[in-house]
């Protein structure tokens, strides 16, 4: 996909206006927000053993057997809970989530 310059800046003003919503909504709901690093590889990890297959970063392929663990991923679902690993990590860092606070 080729993107003009025009294209792009609004693409980012859009990407940026939906995370400014995220954090306002969370905050005002009392909820936890984090933000993973743009380049992480979500749809390139298996969620089941976490091998990094740089083979699917081609955007049509939307379903590849890990050669690691031999499972099907769908590249979506396998991104949103790559996803959700990454914010559970992010949490746990963090501190928020041991017994002590
Ligand atoms: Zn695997």
């Amino acid at each position: 996909m080729v993107q003009s310059p025009l294209s792009k800046k609004i693409y980012d003003a859009s990407w940026a206006e939906l995370i400014r919503q995220l954090k306002y909504k969370s905050k005002w709901k009392n909820k936890l927000f984090y933000q993973i690093d743009t380049y992480y590889p979500s749809s390139q990890i298996c969620p089941r053993c976490g091998y990094k297959n740089k083979e699917v970063k081609d955007l049509r392929i939307r379903e590849w057997e890990c050669p690691n663990c031999s499972s099907l991923n769908d590249r979506d679902i396998s991104a949103s809970v790559n996803i959700m690993f990454e914010g559970l990590k992010l949490y746990m860092k963090s501190g928020l989530g041991t017994a002590s606070q």
